[in-house]
């Protein structure tokens, strides 16, 4: 059973940063183990999402990749 959620504060809201940019991050949700995104995203936008993209918690330091996540 995956989490779907922060390990470590339990908060089901990350981000993670674009490749090319590092300021432009995409916020989102996780929902039942899928990714809801911000209504500011602009899915059209999106990079492409892998297991190994670098995720974020919005709430607290927790960092890893997506996977651990969503496998
Ligand atoms: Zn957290």
């Amino acid at each position: 059973m995956a989490e779907t959620k922060c390990p470590l504060c339990g908060s089901e809201s990350f981000y993670f940063k674009d490749a090319q940019d590092e300021y432009e991050v995409y916020e989102f949700d996780l929902k039942a183990g899928d990714l809801v995104f911000n209504l500011e995203v602009d899915e059209s936008e999106l990079p492409e999402i892998t297991g190994e993209i670098e995720t974020y918690c919005n709430r607290c330091a927790w960092h890893d990749k997506l996977r651990t996540l969503k496998p």
